[in-house]
């Protein structure tokens, strides 16, 4: 299928890695040209010339913290007006919430609530103007099946469905659609860093919580990111022009409910 957006131009977050990445690469197939950041510079240079690479389009790296103002500023300086946005940033950490005072909060909700608002405010009135836009968010699973340890993760990330359920349902008549985008378990590098951690506190081997993790998914597997990346780029196709203030939960099954 023909996606209908060859030619455009996507602001893919937090990308150099992972989702986000895998989010850029389905893009770039499309033939969307990018920007894409990160904080890390190197990997983001790799991950632009690998694009580059097997692609061909335009993509332009961003080294930047996109929690922070200044790191908002400088992506927007480099694509104030970007046909496709991809929300996406790094997790809070799990924990316990008798020990997350104020800061804690605030930082978690920077990076999971207040940025992807930020970049929609700057971006979002110039789609509207073309009418054509596409915005993605990357939430999570926990969004819908909350894990008590995330409760970081859990309520910065409710706090932007609920924001987002409010606009998408304005935008679309201009032809912009804001949807998110819930991962379950993929395998990227903050999943193996997590069995990594997790193996070292139980005292078993990665490949142990790896695949205790795989047989408690219905799939009976880790997703793929290049999975996830398809998924956005349909999200993001001419074709889902009719889709929006949805959340698309992406899991291999594991959440139970029938809704
Ligand atoms: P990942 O493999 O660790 O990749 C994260 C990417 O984001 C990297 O490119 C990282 O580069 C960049 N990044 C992190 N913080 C940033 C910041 N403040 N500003 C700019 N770039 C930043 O993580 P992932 O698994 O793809 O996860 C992506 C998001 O999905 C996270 O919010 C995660 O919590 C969520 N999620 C993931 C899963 C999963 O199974 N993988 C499940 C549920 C939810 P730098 O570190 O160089 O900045």
């Amino acid at each position: 299928m023909d996606m209908g957006i060859r030619g455009k131009t996507a602001l893919v977050c937090a990308s150099s890695k992972g989702l986000g990445r895998a989010c850029a690469f389905s893009l770039a197939r499309e033939g969307v040209n990018l920007v894409i950041t990160a904080r890390g510079k190197e990997a983001l240079e790799k991950t632009a010339e690998e694009i580059r690479a097997a692609t061909g389009v335009k993509v332009v790296a961003v080294a930047s913290d996109i929690a922070t103002e200044a790191g908002r500023a400088a992506v927007l300086a480099a694509c104030p007006q970007p046909d496709i946005l991809v929300n996406n940033a790094g997790g809070p950490p799990p924990g316990d919430f008798r020990n997350w005072n104020r800061d804690i909060w605030i930082a978690a909700l920077d990076m999971n609530m207040i940025a992807p608002i930020e970049m929609i405010k700057a971006t979002v009135d110039h789609m509207i103007a073309r009418k054509f836009g596409r915005v993605v968010n990357i939430t999570s699973s926990t969004v819908k099946a909350p894990i008590e340890a995330l409760g970081l993760s859990n309520g910065a990330r409710a706090g932007l469905t609920g924001f987002i359920a409010g606009i998408a349902r304005k935008t679309v008549a201009h032809n912009v659609t804001i949807n998110n985008l819930l991962p379950g378990p993929f395998d990227t590098d903050r999943l193996r860093s997590n069995f990594a951690n997790l193996a070292k506190s139980r005292g078993v081997s990665v490949d142990v919580v790896r695949q205790e993790r795989m047989s408690q998914n219905p799939a009976g597997r880790l997703g793929d990111p290049a999975e996830f990346g398809d998924a956005c780029a349909y999200l993001c196709s001419a074709q889902a022009g009719f889709v929006t203030g949805q959340n698309f939960l992406i899991d291999g099954g594991g959440y139970p409910g029938t809704f």
